[in-house]
Order: structure tokens, then sequence, then C-alpha cells
């Protein structure tokens, strides 16, 4: 199947063409054609499987002048990502999109709302711009992005709210990676006789993810990830720990011996997030040290490898992590260390996983390489 079997927009084939997509993946091949049929629909596939396309170029291709299409995603950095994307898919048919968060300046934000045609909000602001009568948009699609990662941060009442807002004649589409009861009973208040899709996981070539754990002792965590790290050299780390504490302490330790890295956590100013997010994504930082909530839906194309600092606690999270790599088709790496204290939680992962143990590379071997 290619992306020409759709009835596209030439607009739309050649800037596909342009940006390198050849074809459609899973997700895109089933809901595309039915999102273009005027469809709701409740779409499921893991992190990585190219769902702001599934939804962004068939809402492309309907928008009519004047339409607006309004997409709700949790974080302000998936807001500027999901933003980006589609402004590059619509570069040909000269779409603007308006990127709407907190923390940034409301007037300039107002702004960009009335002259675009997409609208990407996080739940918080939007209702903040709702709520007060400063804006007044009547979109006809609506998207919600990441949602299992919406209500995981606990945006479940925000979003009820901002329904309220928006008229009842729209089309209404819910993107997730994982589908928990609270999501399809929000699916169920939201949507209009959805179809659902789901790419399960045999769908999706995950096989170019490499997992290895490494069992270690409490006290050897830094020492065994300095080692692993200079045994992979991975062009493109990032290395995840359990706590905003850990975070701090990892990079700070990382940066010590002198590798090129930076933490990323929510307790960073807005500002800071986004430099560190862009030096990884140019390749100045080769490290990136980051908790499960500022990592997650992260697109950084070309990591090469996840380091678990700490397993996390449960076994979702780390198929998040390591979604991280192996994305594109590109090959990756996740390796995990592992305490005897942390056995329980292994033994859940392994039971989703294909992972393997290992020895920590000696000294020895980390000199041989
Ligand atoms: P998800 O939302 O499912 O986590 P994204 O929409 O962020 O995934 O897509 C992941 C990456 O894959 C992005 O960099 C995107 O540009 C790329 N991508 C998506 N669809 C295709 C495709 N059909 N061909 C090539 N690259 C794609
Ligand atoms: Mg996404």
């Amino acid at each position: 199947m290619t992306f020409n079997d759709f009835n596209l927009k030439k607009e739309i084939l050649k800037r596909l063409e342009e940006i390198g997509f050849e074809k459609p993946s899973p997700i895109q091949e089933k809901a595309i054609p039915v999102v273009l049929q005027g469809k709701d629909i409740v779409a499921q596939a893991q992190t990585g499987t190219g769902k702001t396309a599934a939804f962004g170029l068939p809402i492309l291709n309907m928008l009519e002048k004047g339409q607006k299409a309004l997409i709700i995603t949790p974080t302000r950095e998936l807001a500027i990502q999901v933003s980006e994307e589609i402004f590059r898919f619509g570069k040909h048919l000269g779409i603007h999109t308006a990127t709407v968060y907190g923390g940034s300046s409301y007037s300039r934000q107002i702004n960009h709302i009335k002259n675009s045609e997409v609208i990407v909000a996080t739940p918080g602001r939007l209702i903040d711009l709702l709520s007060s009568g400063k804006i007044d948009i009547a979109p006809e699609y609506v998207v919600l992005d990441e949602a299992d990662e919406m209500l995981d941060m606990g945006f479940l009442d925000d979003i009820k709210e901002i329904f309220k807002y928006v008229p009842s004649n729209r089309q209404t589409l819910l993107f997730s990676a994982t589908m928990p009861k609270p999501i399809l009973s929000l699916a169920k208040t939201i949507l209009k006789d959805p179809e659902f899709i789901q790419i399960t996981k045999k769908e999706v070539t995950n096989e170019n993810i490499k997992e290895y754990f490494y069992v270690i002792d409490e006290h050897e965590r830094n020492d065994a990830l300095i080692r692993l790290i200079d045994y992979k050299q991975p062009n493109k780390a990032i290395v995840f720990c359990r706590t905003k504490k850990d975070v701090d302490t990892v990079a700070d330790f990382l940066s010590g011996v002198g590798f090129d890295a930076k933490g990323l956590h929510g307790d960073m100013d807005q500002r800071k997030r986004e430099e560190v997010i862009k030096g990884f994504k140019g390749n100045r930082i080769e490290i990136l040290v980051a908790t499960d909530v500022a990592a997650r839906g992260l697109d950084v194309n070309d990591v090469t490898h996840v380091f678990n600092y700490h397993l996390p606690l449960d076994p979702e999270s780390y198929v998040h992590r390591i979604g991280r790599t192996g994305r594109a088709g590109k090959e990756g790496m996740a390796i995990s260390l592992v305490t005897p204290h942390e056995f329980r939680a292994l033994s859940k992962i392994q039971k989703i996983s294909k992972i393997e143990l290992k020895e920590v590379p000696t000294l020895q071997d980390v000199k041989n390489t």
C-alpha cells in the first residue's frame, strides 16, 4: 500500500515524497481511510508508530477554508512536536499551526489561534482561554492525542470541560498508545459511534530493539552505567531514572566524568526544558537523563540506546521507555541495570519482553573495545 491509494491532495502527496515518507505505517493504513470518511475513531498503536500522521494527514486533506482543527496533547513538548509535524505536512497547503500551552504569552497565542487552521494545545491553557472568553473557536475536527498520558497526568476533568466549549457537530478522533478502561468510558461520552482501530504489538516491528539486563549491586549503578556507555559507544542515548532527584544526580555525575549529558524533568522551567530537547535533537547533547513523564512521547528518531538506571515500577513504562529507541526502522538497544531488589519488577517485565540477561562487562572488556 502507498500514500497514493488514499486519494490525498497532490500538495500532501508531494510533501510526503519530499520528507521521505515512502509508505504508510500500519496505523496510518487503517486509520486514514476511516477518518477521510468522516467517522469518529478510537485508535490504539504503540509509541513511535506514526499516529500524528494518521490523524494529521486526513485532517489536512479535509480542512476547508475557514475551518479549524483542534488537537489536544498532554504536554507542551508534545504540543510543539505535533504542531511542527503538522506544519511540515501542510507546507504546500499553506497551513498555519498555533501551539498553545501554559507559561507563554496570552496575546501572541490568541493571535496565532485566530490566524491558524490547526491549533495544538495542552488542556490547562486551552480551558483558561475558553472559559475566560479570550477565544471562541468552533473546530470541525478535534483530536485527543496520547489520551492515556493525558489521563495519567490527571487531565480527565479538564478534557470533559473542554468538550463543553466545542460544538457537537464535529469529527472527533482519539489516539492512544494504551487503552485502559477510563479511556474507553471517556470515548463513549465524547465520540459518536466511533470505529475502533487497533494495531497489536505483532503488527509493529519492534524486532529492531535489542534488550539486555545487567544484574548489579546497588552501589555499582554509576560505575556500571559508565562502563556500559563506554562499551556500547551510543551516538545518542536516554538514561531513565525513577525520580527527578536521580535525574539531577546522574546527569551531574555523567557530565562530571566528561559526557555531554543533560537532565530533563518536570521541575525544570519550560525554557530550560525546550533548550535541552533542542540540544538533544540537534546532537549537541549526547546523553539525555530523564524521568518517564519528561520523556514519554518525545520524538527523537535516532536514539541508539536506552539505559534504565533503575527499572520502572510497571511493565507498561518499560515498554514506553524502550520505545524511545529503534524508531522509524532503525536499530536500537535497551539496557537495564537490575539489582536483586528489582527482581520482582524484572519478572513482570520479562512476561512482556524478550530480554536477555547479561553480565556487566568487566573493565577489561571495556578496554578491549
Ligand atoms: P507516535 O505518535 O505513534 O508515537 P509519531 O507520529 O511521533 O508516532 O511518529 C514517529 C516518527 O515516525 C516521526 O518522526 C514521524 O515523522 C515518523 N513517521 C511517521 N509515519 C511515517 C511514515 N509513514 N514513513 C516514515 N516515517 C514516518
Ligand atoms: Mg504521538
